[in-house]
């Protein structure tokens, strides 16, 4: 069995070291933002090239700590992707504001910023750009249409830590940048976590009240906040992971590009944007055979997924904002078309040789 993804066989490779720095956290007392979190949170901004990181309990808070603290809610308006994870337009929804989709690129999957501007109304307040896959949006158009109508940008980089467009990180564009560190994700922990990224002092200020229920000393409350906090376990870990993350990413490339080399003639591969540095949080094809190759490649004991199988606008849960299917054309169209197949750091050359074996045997019977 090949799995989408292996965290019982990168914990197995790290063992020793990891075992060693959960004694050392258990041993040391202090459980919740300490010191491990501190050096986490100086580590990542530093890594992200921004000044400010505060460690959150999950990519789901800080994107609703980021919103929270740039003082959006109710009857705000903010624009974001149809084709993510739920929890993009879930933190939007959290803050009493309502998320308005736009459609998405075909070659990227990210959001098109020429379908942007004409959902921009008088009460939008924010765009959320979201990496998916691990590749950058197409920033700079992003960024010029923010400006020009005085909206905030926050990034949903949740699956792209480490990701570059035109030299620069993920998170280090917006005004915020928001990472997960679920199990799953490029730097994942073995628990819930999460990170804001941020170049603007204030708004690292608020995130860091917020986090806290609205509090900077101890039972002194200045404002509404909630407990959102990242604990010392979480972040030994991922101070451990973090030294692998960049030959993670390299060995990622490697096994994309073999792919590429293997299946560019049978399926849709991934589209790099020139300028972007690609990480492969996901290696998503696209076929019209989709779900002839996903069961095909299941039988044959390959682990595959689908990402996402129902654009957020079609979701029950939104339900009351009207939309309806056609709304979204090329987000509907991925949902169809896309499968996601390992891609792990775990994996050898001769194990991507055998899927794209199968990925090929597969659209021959089909
Ligand atoms: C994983 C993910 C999130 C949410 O992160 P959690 O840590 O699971 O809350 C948000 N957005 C995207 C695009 C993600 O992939």
């Amino acid at each position: 069995m090949i799995e989408l993804f292996d965290l019982r066989g990168q914990y197995f490779e790290l063992r020793e070291e990891i075992n060693a720095v959960v004694m050392e956290t258990l041993a040391a007392g202090k459980y919740i933002l300490g010191p491990r979190v501190r050096q986490l949170e100086k580590t990542i901004a530093a890594y992200c090239g921004t000044p400010y990181g505060v460690g959150v309990a999950s990519g789901s808070d800080a994107l609703y700590l980021s919103l929270a603290a740039c003082g959006i809610g109710e009857g705000d308006e903010v624009i974001t992707s149809p084709y993510t994870f739920f929890a993009t337009a879930g933190a939007i929804t959290r803050t009493g504001a309502t998320p308005v989709f736009a459609d998405i690129d075909y070659d990227t999957c990210n959001i098109d910023p020429e379908r942007i501007k004409n959902r921009i109304t008088g009460r939008t307040r924010a765009i959320i750009p979201v990496h998916v896959f691990g590749q950058m949006a197409d920033m700079d158009a992003v960024i010029n249409l923010a400006d020009k109508h005085g909206l905030v940008v926050i990034e949903d980089a949740c699956q792209a830590m480490g990701a570059e467009y035109r030299g620069r990180r993920a998170g280090s564009l917006g005004h915020a940048g928001c990472f997960s560190f679920f199990p799953t994700k490029n730097l994942g922990g073995y628990g819930d976590g999460g990170m804001v990224v941020t170049g603007n002092d204030n708004l690292a200020a608020r995130v860091e009240v917020l986090r806290a229920h609205g509090s900077r000393s101890k039972f002194v409350h200045e404002s509404m906040g909630w407990n959102s906090r990242l604990d010392e376990l979480q972040a030994s870990v991922l101070l451990v992971k973090f030294k692998h993350l960049e030959m993670w990413i390299e060995k990622r490339k490697a096994l994309a590009g073999y792919y590429n080399q293997l299946l560019g003639e049978v399926v849709n591969i991934p589209r790099e944007m020139d300028g972007n540095r690609h990480t492969y949080h996901l290696y998503a094809i696209r076929t019209p055979h989709r779900d002839t190759i996903k069961t095909y490649l299941q039988r044959n004991g390959i682990d595959c997924g689908i990402y996402y199988p129902i654009p957020l606008h079609l979701q029950a849960a939104y339900r009351h904002l009207g939309y309806k299917a056609g709304d979204f054309p090329e987000a509907e169209r991925a949902a169809g078309e896309v499968l996601a197949i390992p891609v792990h750091p775990g994996l050898a050359f001769p194990e991507i040789e055998k899927i794209a074996r199968l990925v090929r045997e597969a659209i021959l019977n089909a």
